[in-house]
């Protein structure tokens, strides 16, 4: 009896400060594709917090005092993996050992690719990361620099696993079971909304495949060579990337040699992205026939939320399609 009662008066205390009563896990995410998917899983109990707010990009991303705080408050975290969010590395090594944080590119059942190497994908020649892997995202900033041969991000595959709903399919599934294990009592919940946003993500896919058909073997150039796990899945052509790592700009050779690709290339689209600088984009046209457009693979110009994902593919499939069937 004096149990229940101490208990009782326990609970009343932690009425006055609801995060610690709430029976919600307090849930944070690194990047907005993804906390897209995890808000939707958790629609009608809580809003997970999300890091890389507004137009920020996760490759040049600086954490704020709000981000430390609430990795610090977090019960759960989820994050693609260091390849990705190399900025995350450090503070969620110092967070202790009271979050789960969970490593999506670990997730069961994930289509991967590697980096992909030569020609206009290959790094250029001045910078120091520039053998084994063609984009590593800044990954091993922290890792001694003899030793970076790939180990370090996971075999040296592309991280922007997200871009292939397929893979946005897997990771539902493993954002489901880690939300399942932490809130047993929102079970359910967590259950119909993943089941709902997988059957929305096969709808998604067989949208997106008949929209790209028709442009399917026209080549483009994009800003950074985050795309992979979409030409994978849909068929489209990526001729180049500007820069290979977007933490670092091109130089002036690269530029030059991408330049003389669009034109070897004839007419065709060259894509900025809304976090970079879009004067590359005017130069690498300069002369040519070549169209610009904008791509947004990490949703950077896009309101975070469950429709995110969805408003993210379908503009991806939008501004391909726009630019190459002029
Ligand atoms: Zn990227």
């Amino acid at each position: 009896m004096k149990f229940a009662a101490a208990l009782l008066l326990s609970s009343a205390a932690m009425i006055c400060a609801p995060s610690a009563f709430a029976a919600t896990p307090d849930v944070v995410v690194s990047i907005k594709p993804i906390h897209s998917l995890v808000a939707s899983v958790m629609k009608g109990v809580a809003e997970p917090k999300l890091i890389v707010e507004g137009a920020a990009s996760p490759h040049t991303y600086n954490m704020r005092p709000s981000n430390a705080a609430a990795l610090q408050n977090a019960d759960l975290i989820f994050w693609v993996g260091h390849g990705m969010e190399a900025f995350l590395e450090k503070p969620l090594e110092a967070l202790g050992s009271k979050a789960t944080v969970v490593t999506l590119e670990d997730a069961p059942g994930l289509t991967k690719l590697k980096f992909r190497e030569g020609g206009v994908f290959e790094p250029e020649a001045e910078e120091g990361h520039d053998h084994g892997h063609g984009h590593n995202h800044g990954a091993g900033e922290d890792h001694a620099d003899g030793e970076d041969d790939g180990d370090h991000d996971h075999e040296g595959n592309d991280v922007h696993l997200w871009l292939d709903p397929m893979n946005a399919k897997a990771m539902t599934a493993e954002i489901e079971k880690q939300l399942v294990q932490a809130d047993a009592e929102h079970a359910a919940i967590y259950q119909k909304n993943a089941a709902e946003l997988m059957g929305k993500l096969d709808a998604l896919d067989t949208d997106l495949k008949a929209e790209l058909s028709p442009i399917k073997d026209k080549p483009f150039i994009v800003f950074h060579d985050a795309y992979q796990y979409f030409e994978h899945r849909y068929g489209v052509k990526v001729a180049g990337s500007i820069t290979v790592s977007p933490e670092t700009m091109p130089g002036a050779e690269r530029v030059k040699e991408i330049h003389q690709k669009v034109e070897d290339l004839g007419a065709t689209c060259v894509f900025a992205e809304p976090q970079f600088e879009p004067k590359l984009v005017k130069v690498v046209t300069e002369g040519s026939k070549a169209k610009s457009g904008v791509l947004d693979p990490e949703a950077g110009a896009l309101k975070e939320g469950p429709e995110l994902y969805f408003d993210m593919m379908r503009g991806l499939a939008t501004s391909l399609k726009t630019c190459l069937s002029q």
